[in-house]
């Protein structure tokens, strides 16, 4: 599905973060920052030990990086010439702010990518798979968050990239509520 926003598009598709094209890939990280499973896992698999190495380097000399706060590396061997490595939040049932530091990860990575002059973005569903957030909450975030994106404009594409024919469902369908309930007002 390609969405157009202003001189931006937006592209919901099914497919493989660490196989991007885009400038920058968002990688799902922990606060650790030294690796993991899932979206985590896959990118530090594809893209080599230089990713960890930076990694391990931004670790040393400003410590964790805490739930809605985003670090960046280069891309090692993939495709893309950066890695953003945002951590989202752990779901605990939603009343510990959740949805507000999901939004926070959305929010500083496209804000990181345009201080860096990166055009093309891709994200995967942040904090939907271990951490348990769901999905369609996290999509309605997620999307809201991409749409409202002060600095949009100085982007060329934004990806979603769903690991699942469902989960691209639940983000379609989260943009088509988005947009009645924003032309209700
Ligand atoms: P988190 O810990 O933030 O929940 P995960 O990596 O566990 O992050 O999962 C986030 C989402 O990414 C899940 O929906 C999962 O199915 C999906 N995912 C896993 N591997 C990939 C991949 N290689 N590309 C895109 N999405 C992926």
């Amino acid at each position: 599905m390609n969405i157009t926003i202003g001189n931006t598009k937006l592209v919901l598709l099914k497919g493989d973060i660490t196989q991007q094209d885009t400038e920058a890939i968002v990688n799902a990280a922990n606060s650790s920052l030294m690796g993991g499973g899932g979206v985590d896992g896959a990118i530090h698999r594809a893209g080599g030990p230089q990713i960890l190495e930076e990694c391990k380097q931004i670790r040393a000399t400003s410590g964790k990086c805490p739930p809605g706060q985003c670090v960046i590396t280069g891309g090692g061997n993939l495709k893309a010439r950066y890695v953003i490595h945002a951590v989202g939040p752990i779901w605990y049932g939603g009343n510990k702010n959740e949805d507000q530091l999901l939004q926070s990860a959305y929010y500083n990575s496209l804000q990181m990518a345009v201080e860096k002059g990166i055009k093309t973005i891709s994200f995967p569903s942040i904090s939907t798979g271990a951490y348990r957030f769901p999905i369609e909450r996290a999509a309605k975030i997620c999307l809201t968050t991409i749409k409202h994106f002060p600095r949009l404009g100085e982007l060329k594409e934004v990806r979603m990239v769903l690991f699942s024919d469902r989960d691209l469902e639940v983000y379609k369908n989260a943009w088509k509520e988005i947009e009645l309930e924003e032309n209700e007002k």
